[in-house]
Protein backbone atom coordinates (compact mmCIF):
# COMPACT_ATOMS: atom_id res chain seq x y z
CA UNK A 1 0.00 0.00 0.00
CA UNK A 2 1.46 3.45 -0.76
CA UNK A 3 -0.31 6.96 0.35
CA UNK A 4 -1.29 8.10 3.67
CA UNK A 5 -3.85 6.19 5.65
CA UNK A 6 -6.85 7.37 5.46
CA UNK A 7 -9.20 5.10 7.10
CA UNK A 8 -8.04 2.24 9.43
CA UNK A 9 -10.01 -0.52 11.41
CA UNK A 10 -8.85 -1.80 14.31
CA UNK A 11 -9.95 -5.41 15.67
CA UNK A 12 -13.56 -4.41 14.55
CA UNK A 13 -15.78 -6.70 15.40
CA UNK A 14 -19.62 -6.78 15.55
CA UNK A 15 -22.00 -9.28 17.09
CA UNK A 16 -25.71 -9.58 16.23
CA UNK A 17 -28.04 -10.72 19.35
CA UNK A 18 -30.55 -13.40 18.14
CA UNK A 19 -34.09 -13.35 19.27
CA UNK A 20 -35.45 -16.23 20.89
CA UNK A 21 -36.95 -17.88 18.42
CA UNK A 22 -40.15 -20.53 18.77
CA UNK A 23 -37.33 -23.71 19.19
CA UNK A 24 -35.58 -21.81 21.79
CA UNK A 25 -38.72 -20.63 23.65
CA UNK A 26 -39.66 -24.55 24.15
CA UNK A 27 -36.49 -26.17 24.95
CA UNK A 28 -34.63 -23.02 26.61
CA UNK A 29 -31.78 -23.03 24.42
CA UNK A 30 -30.01 -19.52 24.39
CA UNK A 31 -30.42 -18.32 21.04
CA UNK A 32 -27.26 -18.24 19.37
CA UNK A 33 -25.08 -14.57 18.69
CA UNK A 34 -24.12 -14.05 15.27
CA UNK A 35 -20.48 -12.67 14.97
CA UNK A 36 -20.91 -10.94 11.55
CA UNK A 37 -17.69 -9.31 11.44
CA UNK A 38 -14.47 -11.00 13.68
CA UNK A 39 -11.28 -8.99 14.37
CA UNK A 40 -10.77 -7.03 10.93
CA UNK A 41 -8.12 -4.98 11.17
CA UNK A 42 -7.02 -3.08 7.79
CA UNK A 43 -6.15 0.23 6.08
CA UNK A 44 -7.08 2.06 3.26
CA UNK A 45 -4.88 4.65 1.87
CA UNK A 46 -6.34 8.40 0.25
CA UNK A 47 -7.03 7.87 -3.22
CA UNK A 48 -6.57 3.99 -3.20
CA UNK A 49 -9.66 1.48 -3.84
CA UNK A 50 -9.98 -1.30 -1.97
CA UNK A 51 -12.23 -4.04 -2.71
CA UNK A 52 -13.70 -6.31 -0.62
CA UNK A 53 -14.88 -10.06 -1.96
CA UNK A 54 -16.93 -12.68 -0.57
CA UNK A 55 -20.23 -14.62 -0.48
CA UNK A 56 -23.65 -12.93 0.93
CA UNK A 57 -23.22 -13.47 4.55
CA UNK A 58 -19.22 -13.28 4.91
CA UNK A 59 -20.31 -9.94 6.57
CA UNK A 60 -18.62 -7.38 3.94
CA UNK A 61 -21.55 -5.68 4.01
CA UNK A 62 -21.97 -5.21 7.85
CA UNK A 63 -18.20 -4.12 7.96
CA UNK A 64 -18.77 -0.96 5.00
CA UNK A 65 -21.93 -0.26 7.28
CA UNK A 66 -19.55 0.23 10.40
CA UNK A 67 -17.56 2.64 8.12
CA UNK A 68 -20.18 4.06 7.00
CA UNK A 69 -21.37 5.10 10.87
CA UNK A 70 -24.38 3.49 10.50
CA UNK A 71 -23.77 0.41 12.42
CA UNK A 72 -21.59 0.86 15.64
CA UNK A 73 -19.21 -1.95 15.86
CA UNK A 74 -19.10 -4.37 19.43
CA UNK A 75 -15.67 -4.07 19.77
CA UNK A 76 -13.05 -2.43 18.06
CA UNK A 77 -12.90 1.05 16.26
CA UNK A 78 -12.85 2.82 12.65
CA UNK A 79 -10.39 5.78 12.69
CA UNK A 80 -10.02 8.57 9.83
CA UNK A 81 -7.49 10.65 9.37
CA UNK A 82 -6.72 13.05 7.34
CA UNK A 83 -10.17 14.63 6.83
CA UNK A 84 -8.38 18.25 7.42
CA UNK A 85 -9.98 19.14 11.28
CA UNK A 86 -13.50 18.34 10.27
CA UNK A 87 -16.07 15.35 10.62
CA UNK A 88 -15.09 12.88 7.27
CA UNK A 89 -17.79 12.89 5.21
CA UNK A 90 -18.54 9.34 3.67
CA UNK A 91 -21.11 8.48 1.01
CA UNK A 92 -22.24 5.08 0.25
CA UNK A 93 -23.84 3.62 -2.63
CA UNK A 94 -26.64 1.29 -2.59
CA UNK A 95 -26.68 -1.80 -4.03
CA UNK A 96 -31.00 -1.17 -5.97
CA UNK A 97 -30.81 2.09 -6.72
CA UNK A 98 -34.31 2.51 -7.04
CA UNK A 99 -34.66 2.14 -3.21
CA UNK A 100 -32.06 4.69 -2.47
CA UNK A 101 -33.83 7.20 -4.80
CA UNK A 102 -37.17 8.89 -2.74
CA UNK A 103 -39.48 8.64 -5.26
CA UNK A 104 -41.43 11.94 -4.17
CA UNK A 105 -38.41 14.04 -5.32
CA UNK A 106 -37.18 15.44 -8.26
CA UNK A 107 -33.72 14.23 -9.17
CA UNK A 108 -32.49 17.68 -9.31
CA UNK A 109 -33.03 17.99 -5.22
CA UNK A 110 -31.93 14.54 -4.39
CA UNK A 111 -28.12 15.56 -5.98
CA UNK A 112 -28.51 19.39 -4.58
CA UNK A 113 -29.40 17.66 -1.09
CA UNK A 114 -25.61 16.26 0.22
CA UNK A 115 -24.51 19.75 -1.17
CA UNK A 116 -27.22 21.98 0.86
CA UNK A 117 -26.41 19.63 4.32
CA UNK A 118 -22.91 20.20 3.97
CA UNK A 119 -23.15 23.68 2.62
CA UNK A 120 -20.78 23.26 -0.44
CA UNK A 121 -22.13 25.69 -1.95
CA UNK A 122 -23.70 29.34 -2.02
CA UNK A 123 -27.45 28.29 -2.48
CA UNK A 124 -27.41 30.34 -5.98
CA UNK A 125 -24.57 28.05 -7.35
CA UNK A 126 -26.47 24.92 -6.48
CA UNK A 127 -28.09 24.32 -9.81
CA UNK A 128 -24.92 24.90 -11.64
CA UNK A 129 -23.33 22.11 -9.34
CA UNK A 130 -25.82 19.47 -9.76
CA UNK A 131 -25.71 19.87 -13.86
CA UNK A 132 -21.77 19.01 -13.56
CA UNK A 133 -22.58 16.28 -11.65
CA UNK A 134 -25.43 14.89 -14.13
CA UNK A 135 -22.64 15.83 -16.80
CA UNK A 136 -20.23 13.86 -14.61
CA UNK A 137 -21.94 10.48 -14.80
CA UNK A 138 -23.76 10.81 -18.11
CA UNK A 139 -27.15 12.04 -17.78
CA UNK A 140 -28.22 16.03 -19.61
CA UNK A 141 -29.30 18.21 -17.18
CA UNK A 142 -33.09 18.40 -18.04
CA UNK A 143 -32.96 15.31 -15.78
CA UNK A 144 -32.69 17.25 -12.70
CA UNK A 145 -36.27 17.77 -13.27
CA UNK A 146 -38.05 14.39 -13.00
CA UNK A 147 -38.59 11.88 -10.92
CA UNK A 148 -36.56 8.55 -10.44
CA UNK A 149 -39.38 6.64 -11.49
CA UNK A 150 -38.97 7.85 -14.75
CA UNK A 151 -35.65 5.83 -15.18
CA UNK A 152 -33.79 2.61 -15.96
CA UNK A 153 -32.24 1.43 -13.36
CA UNK A 154 -28.85 1.87 -15.15
CA UNK A 155 -29.58 5.43 -14.95
CA UNK A 156 -30.87 5.40 -11.15
CA UNK A 157 -27.26 4.24 -10.07
CA UNK A 158 -25.73 7.10 -12.15
CA UNK A 159 -28.14 9.40 -10.38
CA UNK A 160 -26.88 7.34 -7.23
CA UNK A 161 -23.52 8.04 -7.93
CA UNK A 162 -24.08 11.89 -8.43
CA UNK A 163 -26.08 12.24 -5.21
CA UNK A 164 -22.50 10.51 -3.39
CA UNK A 165 -20.36 12.83 -5.49
CA UNK A 166 -22.47 15.65 -4.46
CA UNK A 167 -21.25 15.18 -1.10
CA UNK A 168 -17.82 15.72 -2.03
CA UNK A 169 -16.76 12.69 -0.21
CA UNK A 170 -13.24 11.62 1.81
CA UNK A 171 -14.53 8.20 1.94
CA UNK A 172 -16.74 5.90 -0.61
CA UNK A 173 -18.49 2.92 -0.13
CA UNK A 174 -20.02 1.80 -3.14
CA UNK A 175 -21.86 -2.01 -1.89
CA UNK A 176 -22.49 -3.78 -4.85
CA UNK A 177 -23.29 -1.16 -7.34
CA UNK A 178 -23.90 -2.87 -10.41
CA UNK A 179 -25.14 -6.31 -9.23
CA UNK A 180 -29.04 -5.51 -9.34
CA UNK A 181 -28.59 -4.59 -13.03
CA UNK A 182 -28.63 -5.97 -16.35
CA UNK A 183 -24.72 -7.49 -17.84
CA UNK A 184 -24.48 -4.69 -20.22
CA UNK A 185 -25.24 -2.06 -17.71
CA UNK A 186 -23.38 -3.20 -15.13
CA UNK A 187 -20.31 -2.56 -17.75
CA UNK A 188 -21.41 0.92 -18.22
CA UNK A 189 -21.69 1.32 -14.41
CA UNK A 190 -18.17 -0.13 -14.36
CA UNK A 191 -16.58 1.92 -17.20
CA UNK A 192 -18.20 4.73 -15.22
CA UNK A 193 -16.77 4.16 -12.31
CA UNK A 194 -12.94 3.68 -13.15
CA UNK A 195 -13.68 7.14 -15.26
CA UNK A 196 -14.47 8.85 -12.29
CA UNK A 197 -11.97 7.05 -10.36
CA UNK A 198 -9.09 8.26 -12.10
CA UNK A 199 -10.21 11.76 -12.96
CA UNK A 200 -11.33 12.41 -9.53
CA UNK A 201 -8.89 10.48 -7.32
CA UNK A 202 -12.15 8.59 -5.13
CA UNK A 203 -11.08 6.91 -1.96
CA UNK A 204 -13.30 3.90 -2.11
CA UNK A 205 -14.62 0.72 -0.80
CA UNK A 206 -15.59 -1.72 -3.37
CA UNK A 207 -17.75 -4.66 -1.80
CA UNK A 208 -18.46 -7.46 -4.45
CA UNK A 209 -19.21 -11.26 -4.24
CA UNK A 210 -17.55 -10.73 -7.72
CA UNK A 211 -13.90 -11.17 -7.67
CA UNK A 212 -13.59 -10.31 -11.83
CA UNK A 213 -15.71 -6.71 -10.93
CA UNK A 214 -13.09 -6.43 -8.07
CA UNK A 215 -10.35 -7.01 -10.03
CA UNK A 216 -11.83 -4.31 -12.75
CA UNK A 217 -11.55 -1.55 -10.10
CA UNK A 218 -10.16 -2.35 -7.09
CA UNK A 219 -5.55 -1.78 -6.49
CA UNK A 220 -6.28 -3.82 -3.41
CA UNK A 221 -8.55 -6.75 -2.06
CA UNK A 222 -9.34 -8.44 1.05
CA UNK A 223 -11.42 -11.92 0.62
CA UNK A 224 -14.08 -12.64 3.48
CA UNK A 225 -14.97 -15.73 4.81
CA UNK A 226 -17.92 -16.05 7.61
CA UNK A 227 -16.62 -12.56 9.55
CA UNK A 228 -12.89 -12.45 8.86
CA UNK A 229 -10.40 -11.49 6.17
CA UNK A 230 -8.65 -14.79 4.65
CA UNK A 231 -6.20 -13.19 2.30
CA UNK A 232 -5.65 -9.60 1.47
CA UNK A 233 -3.08 -8.78 -1.21
CA UNK A 234 -2.88 -6.44 -4.46
CA UNK A 235 -5.51 -7.31 -6.38
CA UNK A 236 -3.01 -8.56 -9.50
CA UNK A 237 -1.36 -10.58 -7.20
CA UNK A 238 -4.83 -12.11 -5.47
CA UNK A 239 -5.75 -13.11 -9.21
CA UNK A 240 -2.01 -14.52 -10.42
CA UNK A 241 -1.41 -16.25 -6.82
CA UNK A 242 -4.42 -16.55 -5.02
CA UNK A 243 -3.20 -18.73 -1.90
CA UNK A 244 -5.82 -19.19 0.34
CA UNK A 245 -8.37 -22.35 -1.20
CA UNK A 246 -11.80 -20.10 -0.87
CA UNK A 247 -9.88 -17.04 -2.86
CA UNK A 248 -9.25 -20.04 -5.23
CA UNK A 249 -13.10 -21.58 -5.23
CA UNK A 250 -13.74 -17.31 -5.81
CA UNK A 251 -11.31 -16.66 -8.88
CA UNK A 252 -12.86 -20.13 -10.35
CA UNK A 253 -16.44 -18.67 -9.91
CA UNK A 254 -15.84 -15.53 -11.06
CA UNK A 255 -17.20 -14.97 -15.16
CA UNK A 256 -15.03 -13.51 -17.22
CA UNK A 257 -16.18 -9.58 -17.73
CA UNK A 258 -15.77 -10.23 -21.52
CA UNK A 259 -17.72 -12.49 -22.03
CA UNK A 260 -20.98 -12.86 -23.42
CA UNK A 261 -22.00 -15.43 -20.51
CA UNK A 262 -20.94 -13.78 -17.54
CA UNK A 263 -23.01 -16.27 -15.32
CA UNK A 264 -21.34 -16.94 -11.56
CA UNK A 265 -20.63 -20.02 -10.98
CA UNK A 266 -21.51 -21.47 -7.60
CA UNK A 267 -18.58 -23.06 -4.95
CA UNK A 268 -19.41 -25.79 -3.57
CA UNK A 269 -21.09 -25.96 -0.13
CA UNK A 270 -23.26 -23.44 1.94
CA UNK A 271 -21.95 -20.66 3.88
CA UNK A 272 -22.22 -21.89 7.17
CA UNK A 273 -24.76 -19.88 10.11
CA UNK A 274 -22.63 -20.28 13.08
CA UNK A 275 -18.63 -20.52 12.55
CA UNK A 276 -17.39 -23.84 12.99
CA UNK A 277 -14.64 -24.78 15.04
CA UNK A 278 -10.88 -24.94 13.78
CA UNK A 279 -10.74 -23.17 10.20
CA UNK A 280 -14.20 -21.21 9.65
CA UNK A 281 -13.70 -22.94 5.62
CA UNK A 282 -12.97 -26.29 6.84
CA UNK A 283 -16.45 -27.84 5.65
CA UNK A 284 -15.92 -26.65 2.12
CA UNK A 285 -12.09 -26.63 1.63
CA UNK A 286 -10.87 -29.30 -0.70
CA UNK A 287 -7.43 -28.54 0.86
CA UNK A 288 -8.59 -29.18 4.53
CA UNK A 289 -6.63 -32.09 6.79
CA UNK A 290 -7.80 -32.93 10.35
CA UNK A 291 -5.29 -30.17 12.01
CA UNK A 292 -7.56 -27.58 10.27
CA UNK A 293 -11.03 -29.09 12.43
CA UNK A 294 -9.34 -28.79 15.08
CA UNK A 295 -7.40 -25.44 15.19
CA UNK A 296 -8.08 -22.14 13.96
CA UNK A 297 -5.48 -20.54 11.56
CA UNK A 298 -4.24 -17.07 12.31
CA UNK A 299 -4.06 -14.20 9.20
CA UNK A 300 -0.70 -14.57 8.76
CA UNK A 301 1.80 -13.03 5.89
CA UNK A 302 -1.66 -11.70 4.69
CA UNK A 303 -3.18 -15.51 3.76
CA UNK A 304 -5.58 -17.34 7.19
CA UNK A 305 -4.49 -20.48 6.05
CA UNK A 306 -2.43 -23.58 7.67
CA UNK A 307 -1.54 -25.25 4.08
CA UNK A 308 -1.58 -22.11 1.73
CA UNK A 309 -1.51 -23.35 -1.77
CA UNK A 310 2.08 -22.18 -2.81
CA UNK A 311 2.91 -19.68 -5.56
FE1 LIG B 1 -8.50 -25.22 3.95
FE2 LIG B 1 -7.18 -25.98 6.13
FE3 LIG B 1 -6.47 -23.76 4.85
FE4 LIG B 1 -8.74 -23.85 6.21
S1 LIG B 1 -6.66 -24.03 7.07
S2 LIG B 1 -8.45 -23.01 4.21
S3 LIG B 1 -9.41 -25.94 5.83
S4 LIG B 1 -6.36 -25.87 4.06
Amino acid sequence: MSGRTLLTFERVSKVFSARRGVFSALTRAPAPDTRAVDGVSLTIARGETFGLVGESGCGKSTLARIAAGLITPTEGAVRFTGARGRAPRVQMIFQDPFSSLNPRWRVGRIIAEPIRVHRLRAPSAVGARVAELLAQVGLPAGDAEKFPQEFSGGQCQRISIARALAGEPDFLILDEPTSALDVSVQAQILTLLLDLQARLGLTCLFITHNLAVARALAGRTAVMYLGEIVELNDTETLFSHARHPYTRLLIDAAPDLDAQDRTLHPIPGDIAGAAPGGCRFHPRCPRAQARCRIEAPALEADVRCHFPIEP
